[in-house]
């Protein structure tokens, strides 16, 4: 399902002295198979955005439609519309409630599989939890408030995954979790990306997350989007990010402080990428690697700096 915003506003209490406008007019398409990544600054209005696209903020201002549903319209199907468009809010876990870890996961599909009998949803509890990595069988008759914060993080997944919605909406999703977990809960939603889900859209203030996982982003600020594109197209402008408050990927503040050292970077801004390229230039220069090891061993570490300075000046663009 194509997601499609224009001119799309929103008030927060309007007619009270207390009304606050969080989106300004956003014009903004999500295509289908995407994994889109939502960027912006604290109050930019990453949340109200995504909360209208299952309807959790009715759409009161402007244009939206999620595939054929026409969220501006009060007769669409709201509760259809949300078993195909699935949230996780931020810190998900402190919504879990139930007394078991598999009444959890039940909840949202007795909500919109009425059609489903109780094996059948049964059977799909156990492979929503075997997608996010749990073992069903040790974790099913569990609280899910015994579990550990990453197993409940995922138990949390699992229950707006279990009706397999086509667009998969995570605000915040890594916010909490350690490096690894950050990285583990990366890898699960690529494993549903495309298969479990179509489309997935991130919130994210991390610029590295957003770097390493999306196809496409956009970054919003006071309500409004104000860039658009692949993250190396994003990522490219550092200048407007950093006017925005905004950071960049590690690996493209890497790239600007070598640029200011004449050392030219085209990457796509993945820490792997990232990598090759200045191994690459290295190499070009003549300096030992793992392919091109004990070729020049004997040059100096001040050398080597001059060297690499003096081709990229020479305009020698070896690394693509
Ligand atoms: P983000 O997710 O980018 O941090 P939000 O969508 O949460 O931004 O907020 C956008 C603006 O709307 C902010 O100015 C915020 O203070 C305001 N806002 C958010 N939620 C509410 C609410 N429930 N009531 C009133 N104002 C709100
Ligand atoms: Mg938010």
């Amino acid at each position: 399902m194509r997601i499609v915003a224009k001119g799309l506003t929103y008030t927060y209490n309007p007619k009270s002295p207390f009304a606050s406008q969080a989106l300004k007019g956003v014009d903004l398409t999500i295509e289908e198979g995407e994994f889109f990544g939502i960027i912006g600054h604290t109050g930019s209005g990453k949340s109200t955005f995504v909360q209208h696209l299952n309807a959790l903020i009715k759409c009161t201002g402007g244009y939206l439609k999620v595939g054929y549903y026409d969220l501006a319209d009060k007769k669409c199907d709201f509760l259809e519309l949300r078993s195909k468009v699935g949230m996780v809010f931020q810190y998900p876990e402190y919504q879990l409630f139930a007394e078991t870890v598999a009444k959890d996961v039940e909840f949202g599909l007795k909500n919109f599989r009425k059609d489903m009998d109780e094996k059948q949803r049964a059977q799909a509890v156990r492979e929503a939890l075997e997608t996010v990595g749990l073992d069903y069988a040790r974790i099913k008759d569990e609280s899910p408030f015994e579990l550990s914060g990453g197993q409940k993080r995922r138990v949390a997944i699992a229950g707006v995954i279990v009706t397999k919605p086509e667009v998969l909406i995570l605000d915040e999703p890594a916010a909490g979790l350690d490096p690894l977990g950050k990285k583990e809960l990366m890898e699960l939603l690529h494993s549903i990306h495309g298969g479990w889900c179509k489309t997935i859209v991130i919130v994210s203030h991390d610029m590295d997350e957003i770097a390493e996982n999306c196809t496409h982003a956009a970054v919003f600020s006071e309500g409004k989007v104000v860039l658009t594109g692949t993250p190396p197209e994003i990522f490219a402008q550092s200048e407007t990010l950093f006017s925005l408050g905004l950071d960049v990927p590690t690996t493209a503040r890497c790239a600007l402080l070598l640029r200011e050292r004449g050392i030219e970077i085209d990457t796509d801004f993945t820490c792997d990428d990232f990598a090759e390229k200045v191994l690459a230039q290295w190499r070009a220069a003549g300096m030992p690697g793992k392919t091109g090891a004990g070729q020049v061993a004997e040059r100096t570490t001040s050398g080597t700096e001059s060297d690499i300075n003096r081709e990229q000046a020479g305009g020698d663009g070896d690394a693509e």
